[in-house]
């Protein structure tokens, strides 16, 4: 396949833009619906104004999502393409590429190259993230847990006023298990596929969450996930360098957009070592 995997990758790009756009539309459903009345049946004498700026933040999150996801598995973080030339300290030799790699460069199966600064194999992208595309990775994980908590907000908004006349346990019951609920006959199909679409989304934004957190902890570290199971952290230098070291020169600005420039200070091939504890002076002694 071609160096940058698009072939391989069309597949879930294709299925996460066809996700986005659904979500874009049914919250422009909700939306609507939110505006025209109460969500009960009960319509406003008068309209509510189209509230375009939460269509316009939706819209915002989730081509801020997608522009990641594509660059995400577009810059592709693989040796293909790279001068390796020499070995040193901290190099390996792959059996599999035949060549010399540097330090923190590991072999991945499913991409079958080695990949610099090898974190894992994105099964959901069918990308490796590493250290080219380490900022798109985190930055997708970002607008995406934010474009569904927010989906999952305003179905949720719509499921409290469809069960307006029911009691609170029915609406928690709804939410938990709302095929229950629709197989018993205690809810329309209307109202069952709002509760669906919010548990939809708080298990993504749930998930999304989850990774964010674990892989900015990383980032603040200077670890791989790798190295943190070692427990090594030789190339922590510190949040402020580490956090330039994955996010590149504008690290403070990158998460606004994927457009926004941001070269990455090293490459990926060499890494500053943080410095060794000195030795601890003997302990002088009192005569
Ligand atoms: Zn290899
Ligand atoms: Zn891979």
């Amino acid at each position: 396949m071609a160096g940058n995997g698009w072939g391989r990758n069309a597949v879930p790009l294709c299925a996460g833009v066809a996700l986005g756009g659904a979500l874009a539309l049914e919250v422009f459903v909700v939306l609507v619906r939110l505006r025209r009345g109460d969500g009960n049946g009960h319509e406003h004498e008068k309209a509510q104004p189209f509230p375009f700026l939460s269509l316009a933040s939706l819209l915002f999150l989730l081509g801020n999502a997608l522009e990641n996801a594509r660059r995400f598995v577009t810059a592709s973080p693989s040796t293909r393409g790279v001068m390796l030339a020499g070995a040193g300290q901290g190099w390996d030799y792959c059996y599999s590429c035949q060549t010399h790699v540097p330090p923190r460069c590991t072999h991945c199966f499913s991409c079958n190259v080695c990949v610099l600064r090898r974190d894992h194999h994105c099964t959901l992208l069918g990308q490796c993230l590493g250290y080219q595309n380490y900022r798109y990775f985190l930055c997708l994980l970002l607008h995406g847990a934010a474009a569904l908590l927010f989906g999952c907000l305003l179905n949720a908004s719509v499921v409290m006023s469809l069960q307006q006349e029911g009691s609170p346990v029915q609406t928690v019951l709804l939410l938990v298990m709302p095929w229950l609920m629709l197989l018993i006959g205690q809810v329309s199909v209307t109202t069952f596929i709002y509760a669906f679409v919010t548990d939809v989304c708080m298990v993504g934004f749930l998930f999304c969450t989850g990774f964010l957190l674990f892989h900015s902890l990383l980032t603040l570290r200077g670890q791989t996930t790798k190295e943190w199971f070692e427990g090594n952290r030789q190339y922590d230098l510190g949040w402020q360098s580490n956090l330039q070291d994955v996010l590149g020169e504008q690290w403070y600005l990158v998460w606004l957009s994927p457009f926004i420039t941001s070269p990455l200070p090293g490459d990926g091939i060499t890494f500053q070592t943080r410095k060794p504890r000195s030795e601890p002076l003997p302990k002088s002694r009192d005569f």
